[in-house]
């Protein structure tokens, strides 16, 4: 391994930028080193990232597989990695309660993975769990570095040790398994999908643990971890974004639950700890709506779609795509589960197609555009099947094929010598075809130009 190219931690930056700006003289101090030690980490995720990230990291072939094995190291309260080995695979406790909350929770997490997936570690060949504790001083966060995890202890003021929480753990090490898998990228919409996988599975880790149903877990990431002295419950909430903290010094939980209140912004990845409010609502709303355990059902989806459909660069339209299909896939087009999948998505406002067909426009739809001409003035057309009596529909459909316009691979764009001739643009989709075809008036065919005046003629503009 040894690959730092992902660094994901638990505590985002604005959190400790609020720190930083309205704590007291220590407390600002602390939240400026462990930034420090994100921007450190970043800039060395970037030294080494390589051009191709996927498939980079997967262990040598003929690499001897194993079962469960976890170690653990004390980093001493300094910034070196991995620290001193305390304890492994088969030690027994030792009084450090960091060490063994490490040791223990990363096996709950492998255990998780392992009996309801079948998943043998995070790269599925029995890597190592590797943790070290200890890290930094009064360090207020935790993060996955691409090889192992790593804790710090917290602050005691606004952050309790980071090993305490089961589902920060369960998160840490799932970003793991998205390095391994679909390699999600950390910024803008795949980067908010990471944090959401690892806020998924952090979860359902402790719902496992705890053998909870959907609608009795409390479904908070990261609760325990805010000390006493705080407002708040949790770091995230999935059932309800934006709600876990509001404290005069940490500021308000920011998370959006729907694409309504989508975040755009350039910091945290392009909101990655921000943002992932909407996937992970989308995956509550799926997970309540099929009741019983959540890891059973919306889990079995989550992880399909994680592990077999999705690329480095999916977008929310891309994982709710993805999620339907595999609902499809495992349960059945129309099933109960697909449904559920579906409406999950669509409560949270992602706008995707679903593949049933009845999501988004289901026939021809048409857009016409005429620009130049002496004037330079744009004109625009548009047409779609609902808009139009059945009969014009039909009448449509044969201007459309005597045009051959989805017979064409690729756009015609032959440009006049004309000058100021009028220059269309059509694009036309029906189902899931979809073509634009841009010509010069003077080029285009006869069956063409009948098919732009028809557009012309029957449109509402
Ligand atoms: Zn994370």
């Amino acid at each position: 391994m040894g690959n730092n190219e992902v660094f994901c931690e638990i505590i985002p930056p604005h959190l400790l930028e609020e720190i930083a700006k309205r704590g007291k003289a220590h407390q600002r101090e602390r939240a400026r080193r462990a930034l420090t030690v994100s921007a450190q980490f970043r800039r060395r995720r970037r030294a080494v990232i390589p051009k191709a990230p996927s498939g980079a990291h997967r262990l040598a072939v003929g690499q001897i597989e194993k079962l469960k094995f976890r170690e653990i190291y004390d980093a001493g309260h300094r910034e070196r990695l991995p620290g001193r080995m305390v304890r492994s695979e088969g030690d027994r406790r030792i009084k450090d309660v960091a060490v063994n909350e490490a040791y223990d929770y990363s096996g709950r997490t492998y255990d998780f993975f392992q009996r309801v997936f079948g998943r043998n570690s995070l790269d599925g060949r029995g890597l190592s769990l590797k943790s070290s504790v200890h890290y930094g001083a009064h360090y207020d966060n935790a993060f996955w570095n691409g090889a192992q995890m790593v804790y710090g202890d917290g602050d005691g003021e606004f952050f309790e040790r980071f090993t305490a929480a089961l589902d920060v753990v369960g998160h840490e090490l799932t970003h793991g398994v998205v390095q391994f898998e679909a390699g999600l990228a950390y910024w803008g919409q795949p980067g908010a999908l990471n944090e959401s996988f690892a806020d998924v599975f952090g979860s359902l880790v402790k719902q496992f643990v705890v053998k909870q149903k959907a609608k009795d877990a409390d479904w908070l990431v990261g609760r325990g971890l805010l000390t006493s002295k705080i407002r708040g419950k949790a770091l995230r909430s999935l059932k309800d974004p934006g709600t876990a903290y509001d404290d005069p010094l940490l500021g308000k939980d920011p998370q959006p639950g729907h694409m309504k209140d989508y975040v755009a912004i350039k910091k945290d990845n392009g909101g990655v700890h921000i943002n992932s409010g909407i996937p992970n609502k989308a995956f509550y709303e799926t997970a309540i709506r099929l009741g019983g355990y959540a890891w059973e059902k919306a889990g079995r989806i989550w992880y399909a779609a994680l592990t077999e459909k999705l690329s480095e660069e999916a977008d929310f339209a891309q994982a709710a795509k993805a999620t339907t299909a595999a609902a499809a896939e495992l349960y059945g087009v129309k099933s109960r589960e697909w449904q559920a999948t579906k409406d999950g998505w669509e409560a949270v406002g992602v706008k995707f197609d679903s593949g049933d067909g009845r999501q988004g426009h289901r026939g021809i739809k048409i857009r016409l555009s005429r620009a130049g001409g002496f004037a330079g003035i744009e004109r625009i057309w548009e047409l779609d099947e609902k808009t139009l009596r059945p009969g014009k529909i039909k009448e449509l459909k044969k201007i459309v094929t005597k045009a051959r316009l989805f017979a064409s691979a690729s756009v015609s764009s032959r440009r006049s010598q004309v000058r100021d001739a009028f220059e269309y643009q059509l694009t036309i989709e029906d189902k899931d075809q979809k073509q634009t075809v841009q010509c010069a008036e003077t080029t285009a065919p006869q069956a063409l130009r009948r098919c732009f005046d028809w557009i012309q003629k029957n449109s509402l503009a």
